[in-house]
């Protein structure tokens, strides 16, 4: 992992557990959309670890005691539409957080990132974006979210993590150059990608698994 410093493959045994069903061709859409959901939750909760705090006084039915609350504003960037079965399990760790949809799709004539669908509000309005896609294959839509994010002024200095379940060295090489101040989270590191862009050993399409929609690979 020395060629990517950046880059957080979790190694928690629930993690490797539940990922290990997620690959499974046999997982049927229910249980994997309950698996990206779980394993979403266990590598936000990586994320957030150096998330700001700000303290706070609480009152336990026995006495007065000093506690700490979220000070970060947090704001969740699902990729359409893979990215959206990672959001609950997001919001959930982080209610408070604002979400906002971004559609790109591959020009395939300039094999170049378009965006189709873009909610952000004119200006910043969080601390900390936590862009969510499921697969970090070439790198090269996340590489546009995270243009799309910086050029709108998502907070000073830039604080931009990327969470995905399965990432392709590819990508992750993509994704660290052009943007070396930005941290990878997920729970594997594959080999790499095939020549249909699909990463192996992978899982197939996210977004078909997650919403029933075909058979991939
Ligand atoms: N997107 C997917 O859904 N799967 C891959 O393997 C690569 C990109």
């Amino acid at each position: 992992m020395e060629e990517f410093p950046r880059l957080h493959v979790s190694s928690h045994p629930a993690v490797l557990h539940k990922l290990a069903l997620l690959r499974n061709e046999d997982t049927p859409p229910k249980l994997f959309r309950e698996l990206v959901r779980e394993i979403s939750w266990l590598l936000g909760y990586e994320a957030l670890l150096d998330a700001h705090i700000s303290p706070l006084t609480v009152r336990t039915p026995i006495e007065e005691t000093e506690g700490a609350r979220l000070a970060d504003r947090i704001g969740l960037v699902p990729i359409l539409r893979a990215g959206l079965g990672m959001v609950d399990a997001m919001l959930e760790l982080m209610p408070t957080a604002e979400v906002w949809h971004l559609g790109l799709f591959r020009d395939e004539r300039t094999l170049r990132p378009v965006e189709y669908y873009n909610k952000l509000p004119d200006s910043a309005t969080v601390d900390l974006c936590l862009i969510l896609d499921p697969m970090l294959a070439t790198g090269g839509s996340a590489t546009a979210a995270i243009e799309v994010l910086k050029k709108w002024g998502a907070v000073t200095p830039v604080r931009i993590k990327l969470v995905n379940l399965i990432a392709a060295p590819e990508g992750v090489r993509t994704v660290t150059e052009a943007h070396p101040d930005v941290h990878i989270y997920c729970a594997a590191l594959d080999r790499q990608l095939n020549e249909k862009g699909y990463i192996m050993p992978g899982l197939g399409d996210a977004g078909d698994r997650q919403f029933g929609t075909g058979k991939s690979g």
